[in-house]
């Protein structure tokens, strides 16, 4: 049977650990821990009851679960959407404004999002309004958003989750829901991000330091079109994403996933005008939520152009490729 070593041996010092955070959860004992940004079991391991629930919760010792394989996936309905509310939001604050909607409406009772400590990524639990609008914007790096799963459940007594993820947070939430972790049913809804691949917080403040830009003053870091840029004030700076050192952190180089395609709604900024978030609808429940989102009055919402739909297809498919590539 296997258990900690394994997960260890196989997936974690292989390099192919995506940091999801879902082994730390899925540990009845609370026994492994993110020390030194991978989880670890301390090197007591008295206690360890060599169970193998940490192996089988992660989604990286199955075979993937995987999208369509084409494309930007499965969807219902496409659409560029923007909350007309000011907020430190990334794009057009639609995740937020989901967010807000479904815990108005009862539909959800927390949720796993992604806070920062100055621009650094720190996983959190959303309890309330206020929590949700704090963790509006992209903070780059890796945030293990599932290691607080089951504190969420166990502590905060929560259980009508929304997750918000990266594709590979989606990824994991599905492989829980499909082995049926005992933990899995808490989970109501999920909204994914779309992500060209990662950026290690070391390369970025290492950066800041190089160009002379204080953390405190920075309003927005983004990538697009292959650009990194940092808004701070007046001034924007941008380099290439490959100029960054150690920008990518390993395993980024082996996800094939652009747009969260097992998301019950995906969001990102390409296709859309700047301000504006494009929205992914995939399945019943992300058509049930967003449709009421829409009748909001401070929502609008708006057509893609069927060049940026193409657009964002020859993206993805480029990821899917590059992952093919590396893993080849
Ligand atoms: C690592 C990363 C790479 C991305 N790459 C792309 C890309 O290539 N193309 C693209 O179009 N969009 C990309 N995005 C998505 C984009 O940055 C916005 O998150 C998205 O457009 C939603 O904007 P919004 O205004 O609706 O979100 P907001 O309302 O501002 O909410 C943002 C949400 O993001 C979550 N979040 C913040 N940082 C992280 C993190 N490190 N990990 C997980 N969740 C986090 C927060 O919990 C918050 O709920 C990326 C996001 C991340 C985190
Ligand atoms: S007790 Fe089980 S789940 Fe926890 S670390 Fe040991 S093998 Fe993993
Ligand atoms: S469950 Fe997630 S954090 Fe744990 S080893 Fe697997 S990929 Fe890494
Ligand atoms: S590129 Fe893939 S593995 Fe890396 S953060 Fe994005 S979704 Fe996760």
């Amino acid at each position: 049977m296997p258990g900690y070593e394994e997960l260890e041996s196989r997936i974690i010092q292989t390099g192919i650990c995506t940091v999801c955070g879902s082994c730390i959860s899925s540990c009845p004992l609370y026994y492994l821990r993110m020390i030194d940004g991978k989880p670890k079991r301390p090197k007591n391991k008295a206690a360890c009851k060599n169970c193998s629930v940490c192996f089988d919760s992660c989604y990286k010792t199955s075979a993937e679960i995987k999208g369509q394989g084409h494309g930007i996936g499965h969807y219902q309905r496409l659409v560029a959407a923007k909350w007309n509310k000011t907020g430190s939001f990334q794009d057009g604050g639609i995740v937020t404004a989901l967010l807000k909607c479904a815990h108005d409406m009862e539909l959800i009772d927390g949720a796993l999002l992604s806070n920062g400590e100055g621009w650094k990524p720190v996983p959190s639990v959303a309890t309330c309004a206020e929590d949700l609008i704090a963790s509006a914007g992209t903070k780059y790096g890796v945030s293990p958003v599932l290691m607080n799963l089951r504190p969420a459940i166990v502590e905060h007594e929560l259980d009508k989750l929304a997750v918000v993820g990266t594709p590979c947070h989606i990824q994991a939430v599905r492989h829980l829901q499909k082995i049926k972790l005992d933990l899995s049913p808490a989970v109501a809804f999920t909204i994914g991000l779309f992500c060209s691949g990662n950026i290690a917080f070391d390369g970025i403040t290492e950066h800041m330091s190089r160009m002379g830009v204080r953390e405190e003053n920075v309003d927005r870091m983004t990538v697009s079109n292959g650009k990194f840029t940092i808004r701070a004030g007046n001034s924007n700076t941008s380099i290439p994403v490959s100029d960054l050192k150690n920008w990518g952190p390993h395993h980024c180089w082996f996800c094939a996933d652009h747009t969260s395609e097992l998301a019950d709604i995906s969001i990102g900024s390409e296709g859309s005008p700047e301000g504006w978030s494009t929205v992914v609808i995939r399945t019943e429940k992300g058509e049930d939520i967003f449709s009421k989102l829409e009748s909001y009055p401070e929502v609008s919402t708006s057509n893609i152009p069927t060049n940026e739909v193409e657009q964002l297809k020859l993206v993805s498919g480029r990821k899917r490729e590059r992952a093919r590539t590396e893993i080849a």
